[in-house]
């Protein structure tokens, strides 16, 4: 089926988060004692029927001792393709975690995709819940499963807990890039995905590999090029904003 306005992935830095040590990123000692620093990615998907943000990035510089945030805001680099807040319809992320809510108030008038067992069991370890606050009044679709964003199976929210209780991911189905999957912190590096390491803070280690084999299935039988979100080496492979994935 030929999309001459299909489907496109931009890929945003929206900042860093450096950890001393990264051993809480697995269970088994993988990463004991090792100093990391992650990407922390937005993304903008413009569809025929509208534009939606995936990932809100850090907000602002935060020093948490474990971890330094850095920010890269996300607003003035959509001003490059000529976007405001204003022009992003949907708000949608993997999970609420401190690195992937910062700038959620920025599109607060955007209608908010939320998986309500996230909301109901998200924690308030690093301040997350006024991040999130204006989700109370925004306009909002609420989830509690795979989510098709714009009914033509071209934007999937997949239902991939683990990392938290509602964590998800994001299946695009693109004209000339093909399937990609943005896999939020399914996994976190590369070596998570290949030594099939689950990070001590998950809220389910039964559900964190059983969304890595499906994540890992639809790789395999729908030929899904799987992006490992914090990997400065995955984001690293896709286009340059404001290039794109179409
Ligand atoms: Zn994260």
């Amino acid at each position: 089926m030929s999309r001459p306005d299909g489907t496109k992935l931009f890929a945003i830095n929206a900042g860093t988060a450096a950890l001393a040590d990264f051993g809480v990123f697995s269970d088994i000692g993988y990463f004991d004692g090792m100093a990391h620093e992650v990407r922390v990615p937005s993304y903008l998907i413009m569809h025929p029927k509208g534009n939606m943000i995936w990932e809100a990035g850090n907000g602002t510089d935060q020093d948490f001792g474990f971890m330094q945030l850095k920010a890269n805001p996300i607003a003035p680099q959509l001003e490059k393709i000529d976007l405001t807040p204003k022009d992003i319809n949907f708000l949608a992320f993997s999970h609420l975690h401190i690195d992937h809510i910062g700038e959620a108030s920025t599109f607060k008038d955007s209608t908010w995709i939320m998986n309500t067992i996230e909301w109901n069991t998200m924690k308030d370890d690093l301040g997350e819940k006024a991040l999130v606050a204006d989700y109370v009044n925004a306009n909002k679709i609420e989830i509690q499963g795979d989510h098709d964003v714009f009914g033509d199976g071209t934007v999937q929210i997949l239902f991939t807990p683990g990392h938290t209780q509602g964590h998800q991911s994001l299946l695009l189905r693109l004209e000339n890039a093909g399937n990609v999957i943005l896999c939020g912190d399914a996994f976190h590096q590369r070596e998570t995905r290949t030594a099939r390491l689950v990070p001590s803070f998950n809220t389910s280690r039964a559900d964190t590999l059983a969304s890595m084999d499906r994540l890992e299935g639809i790789v395999k039988y729908q030929n899904a090029r799987l992006v490992i979100q914090h990997d400065k080496r995955d984001f690293a492979e896709l286009p340059k904003f404001p290039a794109y994935l179409d």
